[in-house]
């Protein structure tokens, strides 16, 4: 813990939201949530149900709860209009005429955590925290953006920015 985590009330949060994750297991709709959501320094991402069903909204919009709680994402405040003529795609996907869309990010603990764990995360394995989850947290601290620049205790940003999201997230609207 260096000098600037002790007084930082973003990183005293992440190092909590990091102790709870011990015990958490994320279920399908979470995993898929976090990897769809956009890195903390891009734009937001649409946050899409794999379906148009009620009960695959209803479970979209609890993991999107979930991953906020644990902190691992983080929802912007601006909504988006899907409108007939301009978002024809994603409306028929959505089984609606109308339909506002929220949009989210990654923190950036929720960050770190895909990129330790991507492949679990997308094939559906078992976490086991044990393994990286001290390293996602320092990785996570070390990016904190309260931290002021060359205070060291970390990593420069760029180094430690994962890749984007393959295939896998592309929703076929764009
Ligand atoms: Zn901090």
């Amino acid at each position: 813990m260096d000098e600037h985590e002790r007084g930082c009330k973003h990183c005293r949060g992440v190092r909590k939201d990091s102790d709870a994750l011990r015990f958490k297991r994320l279920g399908l709709h979470e995993r898929r949530q976090l990897l769809d959501a956009a890195a903390p320094e891009d734009k937001p991402n649409r946050i899409h149900p794999p379906g148009p069903s009620p009960a695959e909204q209803t479970a979209t919009r609890r993991a999107v709860a979930n991953l906020v709680g644990a902190g691992l994402m983080r929802l912007s405040p601006e909504r988006l209009r899907l409108l007939p003529g301009h978002d024809d795609r994603e409306l028929t996907r959505l089984g609606r005429k109308y339909s506002v869309v929220r949009q989210g990010w990654r923190t950036e603990l929720g960050e770190a955590i895909v990129h330790f764990y991507r492949a679990e995360l997308e094939a559906g394995r078992r976490i086991r925290w044990l393994t990286h989850l001290e390293a996602a947290t320092e990785t996570a601290l070390a990016r904190c953006p309260d931290r002021p620049p060359n205070t060291g205790g970390g990593e420069p940003r760029k180094t430690v920015r994962v890749r984007r999201l393959g295939p896998r997230s592309t929703s076929g609207t764009f």
